[in-house]
């Protein structure tokens, strides 16, 4: 595979960057721009546009415009998914591109956005597209002395603000649906990662989306996303992203009456039972917390392990982790990149120290990592801690590679480990006797408990979290596509 691959060099080329308004490639009416870094040497990859409050009312005006003129919202539910099919081809045949792409912006190890991010995005394309030709828009209501139905129809603009983890693959968790149920969206990428959804809206071009379905907003988060978010032009609202500012899109959201989802942060654990495979389960749990560098919403942050096998597997892991080489994205021998930013690598590093400083123990020392030839960049390594339940490290999220293990010694104690976390996104349970591994799960208070396994996003099963970590339905079931559909119902007396 050719590194950069020329379109990547001739996308970068044309700076700065533009953003996608009404079709058209667009600077912000400031003129202002902002700068995004390749986190494995810290270099300035390009200059994009930083658009405010007066792009993001361009953007929402078009995309209330196509949604009443242009026939997108309109046309039959077949016709739309033959473009939304015609998008997730050209995903496939630019994986290479896009996933070169990613993996700059985000630091990624390359094979990840090759074998994972990308090929996910026109995945996700399909599986809404298809779903939309098979969903009922019409259904007739028994009820006696009327003639009564419920109606769905498409919304109409559909912001959305994502995160810096997973640019282009939650770009494709989030749109699909509302763009399978006939809505307009405008798009505020993060910040630190607005590569990928830019160039994925050269590929919505040449799709065929018409004119104002697609629009993306580049900017800060309190200027484009704060704007957007506030947007009264808009229908609904989506956010992935942080706790914090998750609650002030859902107050902007609550003042303006405009439906939101909230995809936040998390605390994942993930209960261990006396009867696992100890060099197996230690492999896998290694491997959750230095995928995408720990910088997973859901990921097994905190390991409860039965005081019988503590020991062993926290060494094993210990073993894997300092196994797994560090480096830039860009090289094939690396299983863990950087961090995103300098922001992150502190924040990661900071708390490992308040950490350290409130009792917890290493079992494996993590700290900032050098990398020969990339010494800018922003590297760190993975982390065991262990200690009271009760420390920052076990308690809030790190979003770095850093797992904190706890004993336990009964099911009812493990439980209580899983609960008492403010955050309710994904936990998971490790144990061949399935009787007991299910009947834990159920009892894991989260959108999501996986068994024997840990991050698992098939396709149809929803995933969402409650407490801290969101709320509004989630992503990728079958029932976010009916979240973009908007139901009325249609009464007539009967004589
Ligand atoms: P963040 O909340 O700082 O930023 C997310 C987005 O919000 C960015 O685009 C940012 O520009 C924008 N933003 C910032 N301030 C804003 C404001 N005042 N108004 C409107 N928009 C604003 O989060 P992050 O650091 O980019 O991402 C990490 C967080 O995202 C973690 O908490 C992680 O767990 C969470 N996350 C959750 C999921 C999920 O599916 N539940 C998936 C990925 C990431």
């Amino acid at each position: 595979m050719q590194y950069p691959h020329p379109e990547v060099t001739k996308f970068l080329a044309s700076q700065p960057l533009k953003m996608f308004i009404n079709g058209e490639w667009t600077a912000a009416v400031s003129g202002d721009t902002f700068e995004t870094r390749d986190p494995g040497d810290g270099k300035v990859i390009a200059k994009v546009a930083a658009g405010d409050k007066r792009d993001v009312d361009r953007a929402v005006a078009a995309a209330r415009d196509a949604f009443r003129k242009s026939d997108w919202a309109t046309m039959p539910a077949n016709d739309r998914a033959v473009i939304i099919h015609r998008l997730a081809d050209l995903v496939d045949k630019h994986t290479e591109i896009l996933a070169q792409i990613e993996s700059m912006d985000v630091g990624k190890p390359l094979a990840q956005p090759m074998n994972g991010d990308v090929p996910n995005v026109a995945q996700t394309l399909r599986y809404y597209a298809d779903l939309s030709v098979h969903t009922r828009r019409r259904e007739p209501i028994a009820v006696s002395g009327f003639d009564a139905r419920t109606v769905r129809s498409p919304y109409g603009v559909c912001g959305f603000v994502f995160p810096w983890n997973f640019p282009i693959l939650l770009v494709g968790w989030g749109i699909s649906p509302a763009l399978a149920a006939g809505n307009t969206v405008v798009i505020k990428p993060a910040e630190d990662t607005p590569l990928s959804t830019l160039y994925f809206c050269k590929l919505a071009e040449e799709a065929g989306i018409p004119k104002g379905v697609i629009n993306v907003v580049t900017g800060l988060g309190e200027t484009a996303g704060a704007a957007l978010s506030q947007h009264p032009g808009i229908n609904r609202m989506s956010f992935t992203g942080s706790p914090e500012v998750g609650r002030l899109i859902a107050e902007s959201c609550g003042r303006n009456l405009v439906p939101v989802k909230l995809e936040l942060g998390g605390k994942g654990a993930a209960v261990l039972f006396d009867d696992i495979d100890i060099d197996a389960t230690a492999k896998a749990l290694a491997g959750a917390i230095t995928l995408n560098s720990g910088q997973v919403c859901c990921t097994a942050t905190r390991w409860i392990v039965h005081e019988r096998i503590l020991d062993k597997l926290a060494n094993r892991a210990a073993e894997v982790l300092s196994g797994i080489q560090i480096g830039h994205g860009s090289d094939a021998t690396t299983g863990m990149g950087p961090v995103v930013s300098e922001k992150q690598r502190q924040r990661v590093l900071g708390y490992l120290e308040k950490g350290e400083r409130e009792g917890a123990r290493s079992l494996l020392r993590g700290g900032a990592a050098n990398v020969k030839g990339h010494e800018e960049g922003y590297y760190v390594k993975p982390a065991l801690l262990t200690g009271s339940p009760d420390n920052v490290c076990a308690r809030e999220e790190i979003f770095g590679p850093v797992a904190y293990v706890m004993p336990f010694r009964d099911e009812a104690e493990a439980i209580e480990l899983v609960n008492r976390s403010s955050y309710g996104l994904a936990n998971s349970v490790w144990s061949q006797n399935l009787d007991r591994a299910n009947r834990v799960a159920e009892r894991l208070v989260a959108g999501n408990s996986w068994i024997n396994a840990h991050n698992l996003f098939p396709h149809g099963v929803a995933y969402a979290g409650c407490n801290l970590s969101g709320m509004g339905g989630g992503v990728l079931g079958p029932d976010t596509l009916m979240d973009y559909l908007r139901p009325q119902s249609i009464v007539r007396p009967l004589g």
